[in-house]
């Protein structure tokens, strides 16, 4: 099998081969039909998250080891199974859920494995989809997408499923109550058509790129509102009707939690997703004063997959545009993302 993995950080991606996989016990073995590119593949590759500061959150220190193989959005087709692997058929079209834990502590077993403190995510601690071929260790991973394009259904397993574990923190308001969407980029996009899906009452899209600001009213923004014009937070309150309750910032700089912040009703609510970094300080008084609730939302449950899925099914949900390039491509889709060039998302097709 190839693989596009990261040997040194910082470094373009490397092609290797080494020899295919045999499943063993619940594992399966999947080909490579469609691998989504993040942008916390970004800062995979970078080999570290910015702390702000001056501090850094290195891979290498959290255990990374290289070479490492990334993907975390990935389709395939089973290629074989292993003797405990029941129910998969070899030709048929998974999704594959990648945040996946040590499956025996009390998270994993509530059901939330995206926070166990014992992960093995594919694309992050295990080997991942930039690649022809995959192992997933168990059959219950795996979501039947056989009725939905692979390049378009790949990116439910992050960009999707992390938009819809922190749309569904808004909670009941999000049916009376304006939504703010802070940043429209590929995960802003897949957001807006979600937060519409789950009836929505009205998506408020900040973004400094007038591209992707158009790319929101497309996709059914009710404002699409510049976050660096001097008066963007009065903009932000009169598009939200007066009262902003909740914020979705899905870029996480220093400039857009403040704007969030200064934009948000007493009582109101940010939810922080984006991992682009930075550091803030924030009176505390405030915090109480204003009743605000400060949330981090990560990627999101198997559960909540299936539950987006079939959100997808019922609403028809349409797809976010998709820039499908060969595996091989690799490469130029990272630092095409990385320029800020893509509007959507990039599939790599094996
Ligand atoms: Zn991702
Ligand atoms: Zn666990």
């Amino acid at each position: 099998m190839q693989s596009y993995d990261i040997v040194t950080f910082g470094e373009p991606l490397q092609r290797l081969e080494r020899p295919t996989p045999t499943p063993t016990g619940t594992e399966v073995l999947l080909r490579v039909t469609a691998a989504g590119v993040c942008h916390s593949d970004l800062h995979i590759l970078d080999g570290y998250f910015d702390l702000g500061g001056g501090n850094r959150l290195s891979m290498a220190e959290r255990g990374m080891k290289l070479p490492h193989t990334l993907g975390h959005e990935t389709v395939g087709e089973v290629v074989a199974a292993g003797p405990g692997a029941a129910g998969v058929a070899p030709g048929s079209r998974y999704l594959v859920y990648p945040w996946i834990g040590c499956g025996d502590c009390g998270v994993c077993r509530a059901g939330e494995e995206q926070l166990c403190l014992a992960p093995r995510f594919l694309g992050i601690q295990s080997a991942g989809g930039y690649a022809d071929h995959i192992v997933v260790p168990h059959p219950r991973y795996l979501l039947d997408v056989a009725d939905l394009p692979a390049g378009e259904a790949a990116p439910y397993a992050c960009s999707g499923l992390t938009t819809y574990g922190a749309l569904r923190k808004v909670g009941p308001a999000i049916e009376r109550d304006a939504v703010v969407i802070i940043g429209a980029g590929g995960l802003g996009l897949m957001a807006l058509q979600i937060h519409r899906a789950m009836d929505g009452h009205r998506a408020i899209a900040i973004d400094i790129d007038p591209a992707k600001r158009d790319a929101a009213m497309r996709a059914g923004a009710f404002a699409a509102i510049d976050g660096a014009a001097p008066d963007a937070v009065a903009q932000i309150k009169a598009a939200a009707g007066g009262q902003v309750w909740a914020a979705i910032d899905l870029v996480g700089s220093e400039a857009t939690v403040r704007l969030a912040l200064d934009s948000l009703t007493k009582g109101g609510k940010l939810i922080v997703v984006g991992l682009f970094g930075g550091a803030i300080t924030l009176p505390l008084p405030l915090l109480p004063q204003r009743a605000l609730t400060l949330q981090g939302s990560y990627v999101g449950s198997l559960g909540e997959l299936h539950e987006l899925l079939a959100l997808v099914r019922r609403r028809k949900i349409p797809s976010i545009p998709i820039h499908e390039r060969p595996l091989g491509e690799a490469n130029g889709a990272i630092e095409a993302l990385r320029a800020g060039t893509v509007v959507g998302r990039t599939v790599l097709r094996g």
